[in-house]
């Protein structure tokens, strides 16, 4: 067991982060052609696959000693099924433990943390948030590699001999 208040609280984000939610919308609006808005339906959130590299570095963030990890994830609120979506999501991909992690809020700045792992800078409270923000998706931080390399350059672990 990790020392919990040690810990760095990292937060991470779904929609475009953990998940390809582009590909996903787009399979989607091919299967309702004639929505408006496609992602109303049922299936588009457990459907999308996930980032490249993002079940490795979460698994590689979660095992980490000096972090804490949350998944902290906007809902669409006008669709009452992306609520378990999301959840279900999260267990078929990063196994049911992770699910004990997930916070579904449209608030992400009420939580307390160090790092916020998102590809948008606001709109749900991103710009707000006590922490450092990690903007995915943008120039310094495209992809989950970068993201990695940032977190293992600041917190080295130290093997025990
Ligand atoms: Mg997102």
């Amino acid at each position: 067991m990790k020392p919990l208040n040690e810990n760095k609280i990292v937060y991470i984000d779904m929609d475009h982060v953990l998940c390809d939610y582009n590909a996903g919308y787009k399979a989607h609006q091919e299967k309702y052609p004639d929505l408006k808005y496609p992602q109303s339906q049922p299936g588009l959130y457990q459907s999308l696959s996930p980032m490249p590299s993002a079940i490795e570095t979460y698994a590689w963030l979660d095992n980490h000693p000096h972090f804490s990890v949350y998944i902290l994830t906007s809902p669409s609120i006008k669709n009452p099924h992306c609520y378990s979506e999301k959840r279900i999501w999260v267990e078929q991909y990063l196994g049911f433990e992770a699910v004990n992690q997930l916070i579904i809020t449209p608030h992400k700045n009420l939580n307390k943390g160090h790092y916020l792992i998102d590809d948008n800078v606001k709109g749900k409270g991103q710009d707000q948030f006590e922490g450092e923000l990690i903007h995915f998706g943008s120039e310094r931080f495209p992809d989950w590699e970068s993201v990695r390399k940032y977190f293992s350059e600041r917190y080295p672990v130290v093997d025990d001999l």
